[in-house]
């Protein structure tokens, strides 16, 4: 499932294709991906100009001249493909490949820039849904989403009060989408491992008594910040470095330190630990026992 880096790059792959321009032509070629398509989806698109592409969480918001916005959810396997004289591009490409196949085209939006923009999704669980503005607050889909964790308002002082009475682990908190928005289990494995802290640690420790935020906490807040950046930035040169005009999909491997390396030597300096997997709340963890209390 795409990450929030991943999707950031998506957002910031599409761009130069949908900001300022118009939808033409929108295309659903199908009733359905994982919810129905709305019966005016295509009416409340067609001959919008987009203002604004933008992110929250997982979520791409493309805000139109109507007042509404259009979400967009890439699910397991969604992704966008560029199509325009220049060739294809497929933004956002780093840990899971994507399919080619265009019989899994399942909309297009035809843009007055002369891109045809294509979204793509085998599995169909991507969605999108089209929204009023003044309508987001009571939007179900993003109804109690926790801060973005680039943003101003997540720190350790926030982390420390949303864990402080949390009776579980660190991993399965910071998987809460209340309390953090958009981390999933490969970036909540760096973080936890850059932090050199365990995936089994009792969230609440993350606050003192007084609910503050211990020195873990702020080391923590740290790691999340660095290894999103990091990613985001490497994902930011797969959109250039894999600009193929066959419209083969560039595939860009990011390099995790910890995650889907159970066995090898733990990379922390001075370690002399091999990562292990466990599962977690039904999913694998990956971290270095030795250097990760
Ligand atoms: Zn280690």
């Amino acid at each position: 499932m795409p990450e929030l880096p991943e999707v950031e790059t998506v957002r910031r792959g599409l761009q130069p294709a949908m900001e300022g321009a118009k939808i033409v032509k929108a295309e659903a070629r199908r009733k359905d991906l994982r919810f129905p398509f709305q019966k005016d989806f295509v009416a409340r698109l067609e001959g919008q100009t987009v203002t604004g592409l933008g992110r929250r969480a997982k979520y791409l918001m493309a805000d139109l001249t109507s007042g509404d916005v259009l979400l967009m959810h890439l699910g397991m396997s969604g992704s966008f493909r560029v199509q325009n004289d220049d060739g294809n591009t497929t933004p956002g490409q780093f840990h899971h490949p994507r399919s080619e196949t265009r019989t899994h085209d399942h909309v297009v939006f035809h843009m007055s820039s002369g891109a045809a923009i294509v979204f793509n999704d085998p599995r169909r669980f991507g969605y999108m849904k089209v929204i009023a503005r003044n309508a987001l607050e009571d939007e179900p889909l993003l109804n109690g989403l926790g801060p973005e964790p680039l943003g101003n308002e997540f720190d350790a002082a926030m982390l420390a009060r949303s864990c402080a009475n949390k009776k579980t682990s660190l991993k399965a908190a910071l998987l809460d989408q209340r309390v953090v928005a958009g981390l999933g289990n490969i970036y909540v494995c760096e973080a936890l491992y850059r932090a050199h802290l365990s995936p089994r640690r009792l969230a609440a420790k993350l606050a003192t008594k007084k609910a503050e935020p211990t020195d873990h906490a702020r080391h923590l807040v740290n790691s999340i910040h660095s290894v999103l950046n990091q990613a985001i930035k490497a994902g930011g040169s797969s959109i250039s470095d894999h600009r193929q005009t066959s419209g083969e999909l560039g595939y860009f491997q990011h390099s995790f330190q910890v995650y889907d390396r159970e066995g090898e030597k733990c990379q922390t300096a001075g370690c002399s630990g091999i990562v292990r997997r466990f599962t977690q709340n039904g999913r694998s963890t990956f971290w270095c026992p030795k250097c990760q209390k």
